[in-house]
């Protein structure tokens, strides 16, 4: 078998970052305006405390400017929704993101529920993603991950209109969105999660296969259907003592088998990881761009 096109999602994003500090820039020279984003993260788990740290380094690269609030892990509900409302009032900030997940005593869903959905930049208010699910609606944010999924697929050439698409896994903020993006963009489109049998034979029928169970190289290559686009959004840490750190991150795809097969794959990491925070500028200067123009 010939082996898969892999997909450079680190290029691609750098790319789309590329575009963005000009947008940026050019939004400057024609109106004064710098688009502002909100990063607010609650408590101190390392993972996320990463993502966030990773996301404001992204808005200075391309001139965003981030507002950036650390909470104590203690901080209360009441405490972290009136943080929200200020930045919802706040007419610098022009998307907000809460990172998450929130410690347990914080309710996630009515969290988000408080973020205007001019600022929802994650897209994850359930007014985005119902409007994301409705025909003849557009959401004003799309989610940033499945977005890069479909970014990836359409800068790489492949067509998703009349195609048979698997999404492995139906998360809120990966496989649900991402499955309704591919239905609004023509594919015929089955989801698999933890209930379902004989996954495999479903996902072998897929001309285009987006991996997000969070279960480390579940997919093998003898799964694939030749040929097929295989969008790997899995970002596991495995054991491995022969790394410096104990472990290496891995995707949901064993990427050696199922890349002699696929037609293009993304590797784990510098797929879709990238492409995530891209989306995330994407989003925030375009909301920055339909406030400042109305
Ligand atoms: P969740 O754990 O929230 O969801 C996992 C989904 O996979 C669930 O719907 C679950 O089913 C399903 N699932 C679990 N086991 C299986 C199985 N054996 N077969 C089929 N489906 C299964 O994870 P997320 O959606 O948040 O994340 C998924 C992966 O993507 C993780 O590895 C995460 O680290 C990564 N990720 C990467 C990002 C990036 O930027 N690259 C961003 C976000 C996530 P059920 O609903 O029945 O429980």
């Amino acid at each position: 078998a010939t082996a898969a096109t892999v997909i450079d999602g680190k290029a691609i994003a750098q790319e789309i970052r590329h575009e963005i500090a000009g947008e940026v820039k050019e939004l400057y020279e024609k109106h004064a305006k710098v688009p502002g984003l909100a990063v607010v993260i609650v408590g101190s788990r390392k993972d996320s405390q990463s993502y966030v740290s990773m996301k404001r380094k992204a808005c200075a690269e391309v001139g965003i400017r981030s507002f950036d609030i650390d909470l104590p892990e203690e901080i209360s509900e009441a405490e972290v929704i009136a943080k929200v409302h200020e930045f919802n009032a706040n007419p610098d900030v022009h998307g907000m993101l809460v990172q998450l997940p929130l410690p347990k005593h914080i309710n996630e869903e009515k969290v988000l529920n408080e973020i205007c959905i001019e600022k929802d930049v994650d897209g994850f208010h359930p007014l985005n993603i119902g409007k994301l699910a409705m025909k003849g609606r557009e959401p004003l944010f799309q989610p940033c991950t499945p977005k890069g999924c479909l970014e990836l697929l359409s800068r790489s050439g492949i067509g998703i209109k009349g195609k048979r698409a698997v999404v492995v896994g139906r998360s809120n903020i990966v496989g649900l969105p991402v499955a309704l993006l591919l239905i609004k963009a023509d594919a015929t489109v089955t989801v698999v999660h933890s209930h379902t049998r004989d996954s495999e034979n479903i996902i072998r029928e897929a001309d285009i296969v987006i991996a997000a169970s969070g279960q480390a190289m579940m997919i093998k290559g003898d799964w694939i259907k030749p040929g097929a686009a295989v969008i790997d959004v899995g970002t596991n840490a495995v054991d491995d003592p022969s790394r410096k750190s104990g472990y290496r991150l891995v995707g949901d795809v064993d990427f050696d088998g199922a890349s002699k097969v696929a037609g293009w794959i993304t590797p784990v990491p510098g797929g879709v990881g990238p492409m995530t925070i891209a989306m995330l500028l994407r989003n925030a200067l375009d909301g920055a761009k339909r406030k400042i123009m109305q």
